[in-house]
Parts: C-alpha cells; sequence; structure tokens
C-alpha cells in the first residue's frame, strides 16, 4: 500500500481573489481578506439508486436489476477535474466497487485519495454497532485491494453519524470520518453529541480526526454549503460568495457531489414523493457545468491532505477539542432563518 501522495504547492488566486496563497498561512478569523484556509474537493460514488430520496420506491433487492450508471458519470467527473488538475477524495460505495472494480482502479490511478462510503449503504443510526463494523471493514479491504492505497477516510451515507460508529471506524482501521454537517437544518442527517460545530476539523479520539462538510456559520445553526441539493439550488455566484465567506473567516471548505447529480437522464422510478423527487433532481441539468466551474475555482486537495494541512499549520487553534473557535460571523447577505431548517 502507498501512501496518499502531498498536494502541490498552491497556486495563485484563480477567481477574482477568492482562492488564496498557501494554505498553511494560517490567516485567522476577522482578518476581512480572502483567508489562506484550504479547500477539499470530494465525490460519493454511488449509483442514483442508492440515493435515500428514492429508499421508499427503489428497495435494496432491485438494485442490481436497476440501469447502473455510476461508472460512467464517474469517468465524466475523473475527465472534469483532470482538466483542471484537481486532485479529490472519492468515498466509494463497497457494492459499486464490488460491481466496478475498474473504476477504483482508475481513481486511483489518476493521483485520488480512495476513500470508504461504506459497503451497503445502510443509515448508520439505523443499524446494530456489529452490523456496521461489517459494512465499514469489507468496504475498506475491498478499496485497499483495489487502489493499492490505504484507506483511511469515511463517510457515512446521508452523513447519517453517530457517537458509537466513531469507535468501530477506529476499530476497523479508519483514520477520519467526514460526515458531520454542523447544522440542523435536514432531517436524515446524523450527530456526534456534544461536537462543537463551530470546529471545522477535531480530532475526536487520538489518532482519530472528524473534518466536517462545510456549512456558513449563521446564527445558531450552520447553512449547509458543501453541496447536494443546496448547491444545484443555489445560484452559483451566491454559492461562491458564501465560500468566500467561509474561507474568509479562517475556516477550510469542505465541497461534496455525487455522480447521478451531473446526469439528468438518471430515471425517476414511479411512486416518488414530490419532495423527495425535489431533492434528487432538481437543476441536474446544470450541475455538470456548475461542478466544472466549481472544479476551476478553487486550488483544491483531497480531504485526508486538508487534514494534514488543517493539523499542521502555524496557527492550529481550532482543529482540537479545547482550542478557541473561530469567532462567529454574519453572512455576507440575507437569509432567511425559516429556509435553513
Ligand atoms: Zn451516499
Amino acid at each position: 500500500m502507498t501512501a496518499v501522495p502531498r498536494h502541490p504547492a498552491p497556486e495563485s488566486p484563480s477567481l477574482g481573489g477568492l482562492s488564496a496563497s498557501g494554505p498553511a498561512a494560517g490567516d485567522r478569523a476577522g482578518s476581512g481578506r480572502a483567508a489562506a484556509a484550504p479547500c477539499a474537493m470530494s465525490i460519493d460514488v454511488e449509483d442514483w439508486f442508492h440515493s435515500e430520496n428514492v429508499a421508499d420506491v427503489v428497495p435494496r433487492a432491485a438494485w442490481d436489476g436497476c440501469a447502473q450508471r455510476a461508472e460512467r458519470n464517474t469517468l465524466r467527473m475523473l475527465e472534469i477535474l483532470a482538466g483542471h488538475d484537481v486532485r479529490a477524495t472519492f468515498f466509494v460505495l463497497g457494492w459499486v466497487a464490488e460491481r466496478r472494480p475498474a473504476l477504483v482502479r482508475d481513481i486511483a490511478a489518476a493521483g485520488h485519495e480512495v476513500a470508504s462510503h461504506g459497503y451497503g449503504h445502510e443509515l448508520v443510526y439505523r443499524m446494530r454497532p456489529a452490523d456496521f463494523r461489517a459494512d465499514v471493514t469489507r468496504a475498506r479491504a475491498l478499496l485497499e485491494d483495489l487502489s493499492g492505497q490505504e484507506v483511511r477516510g469515511y463517510r457515512a451515507p446521508c452523513f447519517s453519524i453517530t457517537d458509537w460508529a466513531i469507535d468501530e471506524l477506529q476499530a476497523a482501521g479508519y483514520a477520519y470520518d467526514s460526515s458531520m454537517v454542523p447544522t440542523l437544518a435536514h432531517d436524515r442527517y446524523g450527530r456526534i453529541e456534544g461536537y462543537d460545530g463551530r470546529l471545522p476539523v477535531a480530532e475526536l479520539r487520538p489518532g482519530f480526526d472528524e473534518v466536517c462538510v462545510s456549512c456558513l456559520p449563521f446564527g445558531r445553526r450552520g447553512l449547509p454549503w458543501g453541496g447536494g441539493g443546496w448547491f444545484r439550488l443555489t445560484p452559483f455566484a451566491l454559492w461562491m460568495r458564501g465560500v468566500e465567506a467561509i474561507r474568509n473567516a479562517g475556516l477550510p471548505y469542505v465541497f461534496y457531489i455525487h455522480p447521478w447529480e451531473i446526469d439528468p437522464g438518471h430515471p425517476v422510478p414511479p411512486g416518488m414523493r414530490p419532495s423527495n423527487r425535489f431533492r434528487q433532481r432538481v437543476n441536474l441539468g446544470r450541475c455538470e457545468a456548475r461542478f466544472d466551474a466549481i472544479a476551476g475555482a478553487l486550488d483544491w486537495m483531497p480531504v485526508a491532505d486538508l487534514l494534514e494541512v488543517w493539523k499542521g499549520r502555524p496557527a492550529a487553534g481550532g482543529g482540537r477539542p479545547g482550542a478557541a473557535a473561530p469567532a462567529p460571523f454574519r453572512a455576507p447577505f440575507p437569509v432567511d432563518e425559516e429556509t435553513s431548517r
């Protein structure tokens, strides 16, 4: 197994000053100018029928009969990332890796970090710990065999992380989790009790870290600003202003996307509830262009690299429990708090 190679030295600003100089420069909250906070790009590699939005109309037993589109969509994403010389983290679902082993090899060969989305895409807080351990162990072994990399990272299906899962992940050999979305604005996300949502990265146990998916701090809640339907729904320029605000506060930016989000041709199974159909389908037709745009707009690195950069930076304040959290700041545009629930 080989270690994940380090990201090359960051380059000059590429979007009107949004992108910044060296990520370890340590510009902290309150400076009011473009901060040097690092950005991580992540792809959750699963197929359209693994989405929780279709779970009630496409049962698990039907998965093998569905049109599989994850490989073609992920290959397209690899092309887009290569066009911008971006290295990312691919949290690959074991179910997909088992059926598309060449895809995992392609991801690794392109220099990306291969990480784990678990095997069977069950919501973590609905699983028993022993079943969860088996799921994440199976996925990790499979992905390490295919990629030739040590698999360090895990992202829970639908961000459904919960406390006991952290101990199980560490026992299964993982070194970090990237499933926390520090917001109350989503009905399916999990949580880690007592986690200070103002800490974007934190050492949860000796040798095990959490890397949060980004939110825009706002009042008592964070607005999800890391990807998904929110990314597809929000006007792109406004989205980038939010990213700028996060980075201006000295916080790292962690983005995620799924391969099916750039595929407006993926099937619409009959019987979907309107709310789930909206979450699954909103602005799919614009999403590939947006993904291309954001991939080219910032200096990205894999999540494992962001973790190293963040922990190793000179002003190492915000990364560990007990350290001073970044000062809260106001969104640079009006946001209706009611819409964030
Ligand atoms: Zn997923």
